[in-house]
């Protein structure tokens, strides 16, 4: 089970309480979109949960395990930043692979699982390409294989598409929700975008000021927004 839970988690800065006591729970399977404005803390509850950030109070549960206290090397969750820098001086598959060579996997696995990334990918003929020599869309793509070869239970993207042109942006929805259906990875996605939330997610959560407004289906949302600033996130053009 990769039920994720978050229970009544607090994360402060100093004297500054980013988020009160959040509390929501992501089913296994699901691919959860988390909106709301800048600052509203949607970035740091990534973190927390990759444990990349430590928590100042309340549970981070996988299944029925806290793991609060776990290395983020030992979560089982791949992240994927907006500003995901590849290695320059390493080729595509280097890039992929690397992660696994750090956990010290055999070759002949590393090379299994990069070449079965690259082909859901369809990164197959770039494999010995370096980052300098791929378009904006083949960089995030390889910024995905590098998480897919780690078989993670859980992916956290938090705005992986901002820095790519509007075109782009729509062919990559539509591979991201792909990849989401061919490997069901609970999957939780940041993005600030409305178009993207509506269409890509099973379950939306609206943040604001480190507190859940809502949570629904898009359709809920849209037909029974809890209040005024759902109302006027969701209908807001983005
Ligand atoms: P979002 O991703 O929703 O735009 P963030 O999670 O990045 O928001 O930030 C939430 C709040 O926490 C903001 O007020 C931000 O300034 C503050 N914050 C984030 N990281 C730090 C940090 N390392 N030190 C102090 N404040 C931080
Ligand atoms: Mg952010």
């Amino acid at each position: 089970m990769t039920d994720v839970t978050i229970r009544s988690v607090t994360k402060r800065y100093g004297a500054l309480t980013v988020i009160p006591q959040l509390s929501f729970k992501i089913e296994d399977g699901e691919f959860v979109v988390l909106v709301g404005p800048s600052g509203c803390g949607k970035s740091t509850l990534l973190r927390m949960l990759a444990g990349l950030e430590e928590i100042s109070g309340g549970d981070l549960l996988m299944g029925t395990e806290v793991i609060n206290d776990r290395p983020a090397k030992e979560r089982d969750m791949a992240i994927v930043f907006q500003n995901y820098a590849l290695y320059p001086h390493m080729t595509v598959a280097e890039n992929m692979g690397f992660a696994l060579k750090l956990r010290k996997r055999p070759r002949a696995e590393i090379n299994e699982r990069v070449d079965k990334a690259a082909a859901i990918l369809g990164l197959g003929k770039l494999l010995d390409r370096y980052p300098r020599a791929l378009s904006g869309g083949q960089r995030q793509r390889v910024a995905m294989g590098r998480a897919i070869v780690r078989d993670p239970q859980v992916f956290l993207f938090d705005e992986p598409l901002s820095n790519l042109d509007a075109k782009l942006r729509v062919q990559m929805r539509a591979e991201i929700k792909a990849l989401h259906q061919r490997l069901k990875i609970t999957t939780v996605y940041v993005t600030h975008d409305q178009i993207e939330a509506m269409t890509m997610a099973d379950k939306i959560v609206v943040m604001n000021e480190g507190r859940v407004e809502q949570m629904g289906t898009p359709l809920e949302l849209y037909d029974r927004p809890a209040n005024i600033f759902v109302a006027g996130f969701i209908g807001s053009p983005s």
